[in-house]
């Protein structure tokens, strides 16, 4: 049933990031990733505009709204190892507009205006990010599993009065915040209640009255996308800007958008690959005790576990991605129901293997895996950020479990 080849379509689009990543995100990479201030490595508005003009910062917008109408996942996929490849934190970056697309053409967007005049206004600036802000200081993980009592989750509240929300609170962690132009914001309309029942999802311009903007996080890794506070201070926005039902609560929003947990996913495929290549090159060269490291049998047989990894890893995901595509768009007219715990299982099998394949790269590049001069040990960084994101395999794994 599942068709393991690519189309000619997907062919030219993994050759498109491919180039991109290696003509223009591999030769500033690692100096970025470098600078010691959070806020200079991150966000490059040159890279997005040339990132615009090839067509990968918008491919995911349907083509009525100016983007390259790529909807499905599996696509979106094969690109995002490429891009990964290049970068893991350009890859972050890049694949917003699948995020806005994918909350915007869901049932939860109140109608075809906002739709059109946000997807719009996104293909037309070749700057404009999106931010999703969930997490604040006292609430990370419940929100994503979500754990729903009325004494957890997120505290920033919405208040309505008349036609306007009123929206105070502080969310924090969050990728692209402050550069992006757009925000779509986790609150709480019913304290009383958990976020399963007293939760809703508003949409918030970046420039609105009573935004504002606090530290930049210094992180270790990931460092090409920028983690930043958000502070809401008495910020109005229209009715029309809440996604879904008021008090809809966090599981109806996530079953009526596709997750990017399995673009994530394959991201961290091209990151494994990435120092993969890098290590069976080092291997061949690198003499010691008399021959090339690999051939000695400790030296090669890590290098095949990092091999049978990556390709166990790209083969789960892009599968998982079908079955998406497959539940969401059907094959051949028919809907096929898909997998509940396929997501959040390939997600974590891929980050594990990432974090496996670029340990084990480090330790193959010997004392050279540490030196910053070459990218082994960004890629180990790298690896390991992405473990503490998006609730971490911890909570990868709880979401898989739920589906047994
Ligand atoms: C690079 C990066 C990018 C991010 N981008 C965003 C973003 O764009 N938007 C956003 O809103 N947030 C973002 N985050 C925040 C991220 O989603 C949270 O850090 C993550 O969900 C964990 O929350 P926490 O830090 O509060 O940890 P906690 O929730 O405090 O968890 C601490 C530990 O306890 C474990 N734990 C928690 N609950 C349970 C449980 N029920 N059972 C077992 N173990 C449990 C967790 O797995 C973890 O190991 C980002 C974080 C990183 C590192």
């Amino acid at each position: 049933m599942f068709d393991y080849r690519l189309t000619e379509e997907q062919i030219a689009l993994q050759k498109l990031a491919h180039e991109f990543a290696e003509k223009e995100v591999r030769p500033i990479g690692l100096e970025l990733d470098h600078n010691p201030d959070p806020a200079k490595a991150a966000y490059m508005e040159p890279l997005l505009e040339k990132a615009d003009k090839v067509g990968l910062r918008t491919m995911g917008i349907p083509e009525r709204y100016g983007g390259g109408g790529i909807d499905d996942l599996f696509s979106h996929c094969v690109v995002a190892e490429e891009l990964s490849w290049g970068n893991r934190g350009i890859c972050g970056m890049l694949l917003s507009a699948t995020k806005i697309t994918h909350i915007l053409e869901s049932e939860l967007c109140p109608s075809e205006e906002i739709r059109e005049k946000w997807l719009r206004a996104y293909c037309d600036d070749p700057h404009f990010l999106i931010s999703t802000a969930t997490t604040e200081p006292n609430s990370g993980s419940e929100n994503l599993l979500p754990y729903s009592a009325p004494d957890s989750g997120y505290r920033t509240s919405a208040v309505r009065e008349g036609d306007e929300y009123v929206i105070n609170g502080m969310k924090h962690f969050v990728s692209n915040i402050g550069w992006a132009k757009l925000y779509f914001v986790y609150v709480r309309t019913d304290q009383t209640k958990g976020v399963d029942e007293g939760a809703s999802l508003m949409m918030i311009p970046r420039d609105t009255p009573g935004v504002s903007h606090g530290r930049v996080h210094d992180k270790m890794g990931y460092r090409l996308n920028l983690n930043r506070e958000l502070m809401m201070d008495n910020v109005r926005i229209p009715v029309e800007y809440r996604l879904g039902p008021e008090n809809c609560g966090v599981s109806y929003i996530r079953r009526h958008m596709r997750g990017d947990a399995l673009i994530n996913a394959a991201a961290m495929v091209g990151l494994a690959r990435a120092a993969y290549e890098d290590t069976l090159e080092y291997a061949k060269t690198r003499v010691a005790s008399g021959k090339p490291i690999i051939e000695h049998q400790a030296i090669a047989s890590k290098i095949i576990d990092m091999y049978t990894g990556i390709e166990a890893a790209r083969a789960y995901v892009l599968y998982g991605a079908w079955r998406v595509d497959a539940a969401w768009n059907g094959v051949d007219g028919k809907k096929i129901p898909g997998d509940p715990k396929m997501s959040a299982s390939a997600s974590y099998f891929a980050h594990e293997v990432a974090c496996d394949v670029t340990r084990a790269a480090m330790e193959i590049h010997g004392g050279m895996g540490v030196m910053r001069e070459i990218p082994i040990e960004m890629y180990f960084r790298d690896a390991h950020n992405m473990m503490h994101s998006d609730g971490g395999n911890i909570m990868k794994r709880l979401k898989a479990i739920r589906g047994l």
